[in-house]
């Protein structure tokens, strides 16, 4: 199994022959945001759920949970920035919306 950037693909235990991303070396290290909030929700004055951050660029939006999916419509409107990390409290996952894969910490 390799690792690049912190993160690794989980072991999906219903899979024999075990999936791969190639997405994760794009995977940067950044510090959780100051004040949480998805920016395009505040400046819409819709809600949120969950919060998400962009690997690639550190972007924080909204999760597919939420009615406007700014995590998601972010990914579609920056070509390759498709790795997301949950920034809930208690969470360590991240998301690949290319490969539709769950990722956890490498180490
Ligand atoms: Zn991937
Ligand atoms: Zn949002
Ligand atoms: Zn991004």
């Amino acid at each position: 199994m390799s690792a690049h950037g912190g993160w690794t693909v989980a072991t999906d235990p219903g899979l024999v022959v075990q999936r791969t991303c190639e997405h994760l070396d794009q995977a940067g290290e950044f510090p959780l945001p100051a004040v949480r909030e998805c920016e395009d929700c505040r400046a819409a004055g819709t809600g949120w759920v969950h919060l998400r951050q962009c690997l690639v660029c550190g972007h924080v939006a909204c999760c597919d949970s939420s009615p406007k999916r700014h995590a998601y419509a972010h990914a579609q409107a920056h070509g390759g920035h498709d790795l997301a990390r949950s920034i809930e409290r208690g969470e360590e996952w991240a998301w690949c919306y290319a490969d539709d894969l769950f990722l956890r910490p490498a180490r």
